[in-house]
């Protein structure tokens, strides 16, 4: 019998729904560039319904169960007196997602010595401190794919958004105002931009293909090229640094994962290189910013704007500086988990756990670590090391 902890985000303020806005979800088979949508023998849950809150625990409390498994699902993951902690001590699996992240860093680790597997509920595995489970021998699987469509959409939103000015012109409507002047007065179209991405893996192209119809440059870092008939297709500009990058871009979409190599990589310094007034997009990790250097050149002009869903810690201090930086479009971390993606990612780990308790092989495209080393997607797309220093901070955060 294997003891699950499986943390997760709060149910709604106003109680777990008993009703949806909408009956059904579109049906997709596959990923587009072929891979197949999780394959579990079975799942418990109807989808299109809230899996990704305490009391939805995935869908997975039937299967644990009827398999002799036993399952704890909790919110509580911040401060030593947290049932995350308390209950790691004799836990064999840890699930946790990036939008409410259990931070698993070393000393944790170090204190669940029948820890074998943590699984994201996601993609992302940041939170995890990768060296360590590498050092321990714990495989980190995530469910590639099942959110990166659904991040691109929230990219394309908040470029439109900020370069058009929505946000304020729609909190006019709310406040009972008409002040077109003060509406337009930072509104801009998007036709004509040049707009680029700091990498383009599965969300980054998913972006770049989303743009190309408003007739605007693309452009794309990234370690690796892509084909040659992508490029042709979508008629980008690949570039090799990320200077090169933000001297000629007018939108920038940040679409890496967050590993050592790539914390931080907007500072005080490459800020310098960016267009006065550019607009700056960040739905993959918080830490990938210098949180001071962003909310500095809001203030100064040098980004007109800057959105995002992601922050770090999570959830964000209430005195968290981008709550209330000027000319910004911050969300809590919602892109990867609209209910299209929560279906998919609840599938994927119930495939990842069915996996791993019949003894066979993890999709490779699921593994970041396993066997000591980056494996399968952690091995293309991560660095060896630890992302999660800080993290302690989460538990400053205090529901209002
Ligand atoms: P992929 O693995 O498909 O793509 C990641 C890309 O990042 C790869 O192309 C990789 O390049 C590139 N990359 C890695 N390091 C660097 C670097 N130093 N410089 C430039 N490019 C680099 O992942 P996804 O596109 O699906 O997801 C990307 C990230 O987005 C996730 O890791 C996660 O942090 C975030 N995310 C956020 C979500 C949200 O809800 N806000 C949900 C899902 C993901 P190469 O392979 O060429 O080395």
């Amino acid at each position: 019998m294997a003891k699950v902890v499986c943390v997760l985000y709060d149910d709604p303020v106003g109680g777990y729904p008993k009703n949806y806005a909408r009956d059904d979800l579109p049906l997709i088979e596959r990923y587009p560039d072929g891979q197949t949508l999780p394959t579990p023998r079975a799942i418990d849950f109807r989808p299109g319904t809230l899996l990704g809150s305490v009391s939805g625990e995935l869908g997975l409390r039937k299967y644990l169960e009827a398999n002799g498994h036993q399952l704890v699902v909790t919110s509580s993951k911040d401060g030593v007196d947290s049932v995350l902690d308390r209950e790691l001590h004799d836990a064999e699996i840890v699930i946790s997602q990036p939008f409410w992240p259990a931070y698993m860093t070393a000393e944790r680790i170090a204190r669940a010595p029948k820890l074998k597997m943590i699984v994201t509920a996601g993609i992302g595995s940041d939170h995890t401190d990768l060296q360590a489970a590498m050092d321990r021998g714990i495989t980190v699987a995530e469910v590639t794919y099942c959110n990166s469509n659904s991040v691109a959409e929230h990219v394309a939103m908040m470029i439109l958004a900020l370069v058009r000015n929505y946000i304020p012109s729609y909190r006019q409507v709310l406040d009972g105002g008409w002040n077109i002047a003060d509406c337009v007065a930072r509104s801009y179209d998007l036709e004509g931009m040049n707009v680029g991405t700091v990498a383009a893996g599965r969300i980054g192209l998913r972006v770049l293909r989303l743009l190309k119809p408003f007739d605007v440059k693309l452009h794309y870092m990234d370690r690796h090229r892509l084909p040659e008939s992508v490029e042709k297709e979508l008629n980008l500009t690949h570039h090799s640094s990320l200077e090169s990058l933000t001297r000629v871009c007018d939108v920038v979409t940040l679409n890496c994962p967050l590993h050592p190599e790539t914390e931080h990589m907007i500072n005080p310094k490459t800020l310098k290189n960016f267009k006065r007034g550019a607009y700056l997009i960040n739905t993959a990790r918080g830490k990938l910013c210098d949180r001071d250097a962003i909310a500095a050149a809001l203030e100064s002009g040098q980004l007109a704007g800057y959105a995002g869903d992601v922050w770090f810690p999570q959830p964000a201090p209430a005195d968290h500086p981008w709550r209330r930086m000027p000319h910004h479009g911050m969300t809590p971390h919602i892109s990867g988990t609209s209910l299209s993606a929560q279906a998919r990612y609840a599938a994927g780990t119930r495939e990842i756990l069915e996996s791993y308790f019949e003894g066979r092989a993890i999709r490779n495209e699921y593994l970041v670590v396993q066997g000591g080393k980056l494996a399968g997607v952690g091995a293309h797309s991560y660095s060896a090391g630890n992302a999660t220093g800080g993290s302690e901070e989460a538990a400053r955060f205090r529901q209002k």
